[in-house]
């Protein structure tokens, strides 16, 4: 597998870099064991002052940071900017409220003093996607770092120079050797890795099909694995919608990052009272995006991650069209040899499309139309993915009630969709399971020791099964 640089924009090859040796590999598990070691009777506080530095890098380095970002993988120099701060104030959060977040719990009980102390598990292992090459790797890293868990990470074959830049941010911001190790791994070596036993957690950000690999892979070794996979999110326009809000949010939550977000609306359902307002609207938004040169701040729509994904989109397009959807809209061809996709409106895609249900990663937005709030519930749920999604309705209380009814992992009522250093992320069904980031996040790798005390042992007969055993 070559983990190699390409600029999707221009098409140049920028850099293309070497596997990791296995002797590189085993030297870097050795140094994360050995630092988790130390790691374990070093309290939260400690660790906590690097994830500040970390913050100020992104902060004072935003710039140089989201180049590398857009010229790896095209996103809007924009979107890069943003991508970094939100990584500053991830790093922030967890500095400020790990210590607080990881407190021990007591619990009442008959047996004694009795409480959950938060201890690390040990090194893990991240598998990360291309598409928030940063933000994906602080989502793991900073609550982990604060835990005490060192990591060591297989970034996409497509964004290297990311994977190296995030490292190089770790280490200048003062990580002891070994907190967090990049490794230019082929799938035979990020199992190999998973089996290693200093290696105790497995986290994926990815694709249903990555994702179904390595968790079998985790499985097997009985590792402790999140995944965090893909989706088809509904955003539903309820019979009392707002569409001005509607109208004002719809095109970002398909177009954002060039559409390549887990929680992208993907499937626009829409009450019939809506839906030809909706369309009009979608297509007038569709049909004013600027594609260009992504570090240009006139662009606002920017070339896909690669040539491979344009295809396979182009694929996915074309089968539903064979399949009887109807083409509402397809932006004109533009004269550009970036990878650019002409954003699409699909409509009409029953269940028997090939692409009712599937992941479209790129601006191409399904459009369903319902007879009522409750049949897009009832179409939300046909899904065989519950990650995010977007309600729209009269009021909050009226768009949280569907909400509470769509089987996913987070829903936005009446705004955007936005992923914040305290909000917990992930999904339900093909969407994986496990969350990043909030309480559940921070726990996911944690040891949680139960240690129950007490000044003599109980006698006391009703103390539980093996205390009331009497020899
Ligand atoms: P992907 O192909 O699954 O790749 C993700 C990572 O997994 C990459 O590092 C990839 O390496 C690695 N990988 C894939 N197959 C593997 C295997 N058999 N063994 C070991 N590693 C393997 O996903 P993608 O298509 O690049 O990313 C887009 C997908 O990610 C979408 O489905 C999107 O919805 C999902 N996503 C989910 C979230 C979330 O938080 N839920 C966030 C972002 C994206 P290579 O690059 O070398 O193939």
């Amino acid at each position: 597998m070559a983990y190699q640089t390409t600029n999707p924009y221009t098409n140049e090859v920028v850099k293309t870099y070497e596997n990791a040796t296995p002797e590189y590999v085993e030297e870097s598990l050795a140094k994360a064991q050995k630092l988790y070691k130390e790691w374990r009777n070093d309290p939260v506080f400690t660790r906590t002052p690097v994830l500040h530095k970390l913050a100020q890098i992104f902060r004072d380095e935003t710039d140089s940071l989201a180049k590398v970002l857009t010229t790896e993988m095209g996103k809007l120099y924009g979107e890069a900017q943003g991508e970094v701060i939100l990584c500053a104030m991830i790093a922030d959060y967890y500095a400020d409220h790990a210590a607080e977040m990881l407190e021990p719990r007591k619990i009442a009980s008959i047996a004694g003093e009795a409480q959950l102390e938060n201890h690390p598990l040990g090194v893990l292992m991240a598998v990360e996607p291309w598409n928030f090459p940063y933000y994906q790797m602080m989502r793991i890293f900073a609550p982990n770092f604060a835990v005490g868990d060192p990591i060591v990470y297989k970034h996409a074959a497509i964004t290297p120079a990311s994977a190296l830049a995030f490292e190089d941010a770790v280490r200048r911001a003062g990580a002891p050797e070994g907190a967090l190790t990049n490794l230019f791994l082929s799938y035979d070596q990020v199992s190999t890795v998973v089996a290693d036993k200093r290696v105790q957690g497995v986290a994926l950000t990815g694709s249903e099909r990555g994702g179904t690999a390595v968790a079998e892979v985790a499985g097997k070794y009985l590792k402790k694995n999140t995944m965090e996979l893909g989706g088809v999110d509904a955003f539903i326009v309820a019979h009392d919608a707002n569409m001005a809000d509607v109208k004002a949010i719809a095109p970002r939550a398909r177009l954002y990052n060039a559409g390549q977000v887990c929680t992208s609306s993907k499937r626009f359902i829409v009450t019939a009272n809506h839906y030809d307002e909706f369309l009009e609207s979608l297509k007038a938004a569709f049909s004013s995006v600027k594609m260009g040169d992504p570090m240009d701040p006139e662009t606002t729509l920017a070339p896909m991650n690669s040539k491979k994904a344009k295809e396979k989109l182009q694929v996915q397009v074309n089968e539903a069209i064979a399949g009887g959807a109807t083409a509402y809209y397809v932006h004109e061809p533009i004269d550009d040899e970036g990878q650019f996709f002409m954003p699409t409106i699909l409509t009409d895609i029953d269940k028997s499309n090939p692409a009712y249900g599937k992941e479209m990663f790129g601006p191409v937005a399904q459009v369903y139309k319902v007879a009522d709030d409750d049949a897009a519930v009832a179409l939300a749920n046909d899904a065989d993915y519950g990650l995010g999604g977007i309600v729209f309705a009269g009021s909050q209380e009226a768009g949280a009630k569907l909400a509470s009814r769509i089987e996913t992992g987070m829903v936005f009522v009446n705004t955007f969709f936005s992923s914040l250093p305290e909000l917990e992320f992930g999904g339900v069904k093909g969407s994986g399971f496990g969350r990043e980031l909030g309480l559940n996040g921070i726990s996911s790798f944690v040891n949680q020791e139960l240690v129950v005390k007490r000044d003599h042992p109980n006698d006391d007969e009703t103390g539980g099964l093996i205390l009331a055993h009497k020899f």
